[in-house]
């Protein structure tokens, strides 16, 4: 199966790949995230709870 991910509109370089997530009642949230693939771009959105925000960094969390 080939998808194709949207071009990062930042850095015009990298791709935004979606992230999925768990919700509370351990229901899956598709697409809760995106990031871009170019390490040195490093955009990101994510929505939580029906908001997006932007340009949060998005680590490899110790939690
Ligand atoms: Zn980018």
């Amino acid at each position: 199966m080939e998808m194709e991910w949207p071009k990062c509109l930042k850095c015009e370089i990298g791709e935004l790949v979606p992230l999925s997530d768990y919700g509370r009642e351990g229901s899956s949230i598709m697409y809760k995230a995106w990031v871009c693939t170019n390490p040195e771009c490093g955009y990101n959105l994510r929505i939580d709870n029906g908001e997006i925000s932007m340009g949060r960094t998005i680590g490899l969390s110790g939690k």
